[in-house]
């Protein structure tokens, strides 16, 4: 059986730091937009960390949520693409090719996570960053949708390794940036169809929800609630 990449996210222990934001953008080559294209709605981030409070000042419970593409098994962004640019592979990964792109914008308007995020100019690096681009990942020109793509730059290489040591992939031996650079271990990333890989394990927690599950997008990014809301709820 192949691979079927997925993420559990364990909203109890992420902080709200943004360390996964910094590392995406690092190694993802993604340009910071600036005050004025900020302003503007043009800025970019392949995930980004929501905040949800709940109750009364002082008595106040935030929770944070870190959002990137959910992945979708059913995914909307797919079917509205007149290029095909956006497609499933044989991996459950929600692909983007960007030569074919040709920038209609229907799949960001079709995504209900607003994980997708369009070039509305050439991007610019201020100096020095010019400097760390990552070789491994394209970068996107005016006209071209982009998003979160697992970091599948790190998957394939992590294939091909093993596949060249003739060996199986083992569970944890790579991870996306935002996975790896997260102190607090709020984030868990492998292979859903090894049943003892820790992703697997944990996407089957009693904690375990899918954003907006009511529009059976099916995604494979798995939260885990916090386990005082979730024990509340469950009263
Ligand atoms: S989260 Fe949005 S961009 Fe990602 S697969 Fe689902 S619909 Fe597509």
């Amino acid at each position: 059986m192949g691979h079927r990449w997925g993420m559990v996210i364990d909203e109890d222990r992420c902080t709200g730091c943004e360390a996964c934001v910094a590392a995406c953008h690092a190694e993802n080559n993604i340009a910071i937009a600036g005050d004025d294209q900020a302003g503007r709605g043009r800025a970019k981030h392949w995930i980004r960390v929501e905040r949800y409070y709940e109750g009364d000042f002082p008595d106040i419970k935030v929770k944070y949520r870190p959002v990137l593409c959910q992945q979708c098994s059913d995914a909307p962004c797919e079917p509205v693409c007149p290029t095909y640019a956006s497609y499933q592979n044989d991996e459950g990964l929600n692909a983007q090719v960007y030569n074919r792109c040709i920038g209609t914008r229907y799949c960001a308007n079709a995504c209900p996570y607003t994980v997708r995020f369009f070039n509305f100019y050439n991007p610019v690096w201020d100096k020095p960053l010019d400097l760390q681009f990552n070789p491994d990942v394209s970068l996107r020109s005016v006209g071209i949708m982009e998003k979160c793509t697992f970091c599948i730059q790190r998957i394939k290489t992590a294939e091909i390794n093993a596949k060249a040591e003739k060996r199986p992939l083992k569970d944890g031996e790579f991870n996306p940036a935002c996975v790896q650079s997260c102190p607090a271990g709020a984030m868990v990333f492998g292979d859903l169809n090894d049943p003892e890989s820790r992703v697997s394990r944990l996407s089957k927690s009693n904690r375990g929800t899918t954003f907006l599950e009511e529009l059976g997008t099916h995604p494979k990014v798995v939260y885990l609630k916090r386990d005082s809301w979730h024990n509340e709820q469950n009263a």
